[in-house]
């Protein structure tokens, strides 16, 4: 989440009704997420040292193209986990009664010492979702469940790590569509008002980088007759960037094609955009 004042909550949220994709309560229920969210990352801003993330020469990492950080070094006080994760389980209680059961499950699992939050986070910054599937089936809650709960305790820890040191790769062109800080490939893409740079977008941890115009992030490809991107309204700044040579698809918010100066809030993007993913689907392209 890179909402990052509760004014910026509010107006994602209002932006979202205006699409009118969504019914009111998941908005409200939405908004309970990202402001835990917020919530998380301003207590570990003060509580928790994400420099660990960071070692050896992270210059010459970055001229050869290596992740610069790994989130699995980042100590976080295991109190912190324990009362964030009953937090949010706490939310997600409040609107998921379907899954009350399962989530009264993961909350004595925490409090039985069952969740090792070391391979939690560690699992997760390396993205093996295979971690999820195993401990999930351990303390018979469903595998998306216990992921969805974890990604929003350590998501905006992994952020925040991001955002303490953006200053490494500003304005650095790299050369591949996964994330420099975490290795996730990207999510979506925008061009930029002025002079059309196109910036991509990582899920995880939230870092934003250029990259070139006129490549596939995938594979590199940059024959133009194999590069194309189609868009369902010709006002819209909304467009699906697709590659045929890897069949991926990069969702892609064209800020020139915007009057205003909206700034592209790519948590908020990737929900309003979420129908492209079908459509590329449905065209024959896929997630990378
Ligand atoms: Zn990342
Ligand atoms: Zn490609």
């Amino acid at each position: 989440m890179s909402l990052k004042t509760i004014g910026q909550i509010k107006k994602g949220i209002k932006s979202l009704k205006e699409t009118e994709q969504f019914v009111n309560s998941f908005l409200v229920n939405i908004e309970k997420i990202f402001r835990f969210e917020l919530n998380i990352k301003r207590k570990a801003k003060k509580k928790i040292d994400t420099s660990p993330a960071y070692s050896g020469n992270i210059k010459k990492k970055i001229e050869q193209g290596e992740q610069i950080a790994d989130f699995s070094k980042i100590e976080i006080n295991r109190n912190f986990l324990i009362k964030a994760f009953h937090k949010i389980c706490e939310i997600r209680k409040s609107f998921n009664s379907e899954k009350e059961e399962e989530i009264k499950k993961i909350e004595e699992a925490i409090d039985n010492g069952k969740i090792d939050f070391t391979k939690i986070q560690k699992n997760l910054a390396l993205h093996k979702l295979s971690y999820f599937n195993t401990l999930s089936k351990k303390i018979s809650v469903s595998k998306e469940l216990l992921h969805s709960i974890s990604l929003t305790v350590y998501g905006p820890i992994f952020e925040l790590c991001v955002e303490m040191r953006k200053d490494l790769i500003k304005d650095y062109v790299w050369k591949k569509g996964s994330c420099p800080f975490c290795g996730t490939n990207t999510a979506m893409a925008k061009f930029e008002k002025e002079v059309g740079r196109r910036v991509l977008w990582c899920p995880l941890c939230g870092a934003e980088w250029v990259y070139k115009r006129l490549e596939c992030p995938f594979c590199g490809n940059d024959d133009q007759k194999l590069l194309r991107f189609f868009y369902l309204d010709d006002k819209s700044p909304y467009r699906v960037d697709v590659c045929d040579v890897c069949k991926g698809y990069i969702r892609t918010v064209d800020e020139r094609k915007r009057d205003e100066e909206i700034k592209t809030n790519f948590e908020i993007e990737d929900m309003k955009t979420l129908y492209l993913n079908d459509i590329a689907e449905k065209e024959g392209y896929k997630k990378i």
